[in-house]
């Protein structure tokens, strides 16, 4: 298929370069001048890589970046026509996802807001799990594009649900992982070695693939971006607002918040979001211990 990949991040390229190894016709743009996908073409703008294409798929930082690249100057929606396809793995706002598909609408576009999990690892391995919101007759039409980068989609309805169910998975991820970052902060303190511990939790109820994810890196204090951790604010952000909208109360969440702004005032918002372990240590005055890699 004709595909145009707009965001070369961390998510984004490793995405687009297996479109491309799976023999796709693939043009790329991101915003910083420099990055390159083998196999694909460069294109000069958001509009320019979409000129052609089948399907656009977008995966940029936030909503206001996702606005960006479709509606802002020579943006995607200068080169839609009838019949294209906007997949979005961007985690953003489920509301203005739905305003943006109305918009695309009016051209004959279909839009498919497709978050994924999986972090770095699983973009790079074509493993990613898609999280879907949008037409069952789009979806099938996208499957091609979702077997190059991944292994499973999952429907969750039409277009922004995917998004809902997504940001509601990144705040259990978060509220996960600041559980078993204050269970080794106190053990710490009290004088357990978290590599005593993390087999322990590893073999109890409190195993979690959060932990199994996290605990090799946090181990080597290795805290560099797999997820950036001011994206992972902007993700709580998002589950905090649209509670807000839904009128549901979210203390916990709340919580895990301000100890992300924080980590993010303390200057660790392009560390991995693990870094607020840092902050925990900080205010017990102890170091969780590392492992040499
Ligand atoms: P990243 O490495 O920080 O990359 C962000 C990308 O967005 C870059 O290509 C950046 O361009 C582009 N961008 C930012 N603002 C822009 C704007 N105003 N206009 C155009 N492009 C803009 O982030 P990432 O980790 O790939 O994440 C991308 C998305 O996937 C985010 O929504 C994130 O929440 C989601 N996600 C990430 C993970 C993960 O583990 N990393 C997992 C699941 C979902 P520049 O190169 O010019 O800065």
């Amino acid at each position: 298929m004709r595909v145009a990949f707009v965001g070369l991040g961390i998510m984004g390229r490793p995405m687009a370069a297996n479109l491309a190894k799976a023999g796709h016709e693939v043009s790329v743009w991101n915003r910083s001048a420099g990055k390159e996908v083998e196999g694909a073409r460069v294109a000069s703008s958001p509009a320019d890589a979409a000129k052609g294409a089948e399907v656009v798929w977008i995966c940029v930082s936030d909503t206001a970046a996702v606005e960006q690249v479709l509606f802002g100057p020579n943006g995607i929606e200068q080169s839609l026509t009838d019949g294209m396809i906007i997949a979005d793995s961007s985690t953003i706002s489920p509301a203005a996802t739905r305003r943006f598909a109305e918009r695309v609408a009016n051209k004959g576009v279909q839009y498919v807001d497709s978050p994924v999990t999986g972090s770095k690892v699983g973009a790079e391995a074509g493993t990613l799990l898609f999280i879907v919101g949008g037409s069952e007759e789009a979806i099938e039409r996208l499957k091609p594009l979702y077997a190059a980068m991944g292994k499973k989609i999952f429907r969750m309805g039409e277009t922004g649900k995917g998004q809902s169910a997504k940001i509601a998975m990144n705040l259990q991820i978060a509220m996960i992982y600041e559980g078993f970052a204050e269970g080794l902060t106190l053990a710490a303190k009290l004088g357990v070695e978290p590599a005593t511990l993390v087999p322990l939790i590893n073999a109890s109820m409190v195993k979690s693939g959060v932990v199994e994810y996290k605990a090799p890196f946090v181990l080597q204090r290795d805290f560099t971006a797999n997820f950036p951790l001011k994206l992972m604010r902007k993700d709580i952000r998002l589950a905090l607002e649209a509670a807000k909208e839904a009128r549901v109360k979210l203390p916990g969440g709340e919580t895990v918040e301000e100890i992300y702004e924080m980590a993010v005032e303390d200057g660790h918002a392009d560390l991995d979001f693990a870094a607020t372990l840092m902050l925990l240590e900080k205010w017990a005055g102890v170091e969780v211990k590392g492992q040499a890699a």
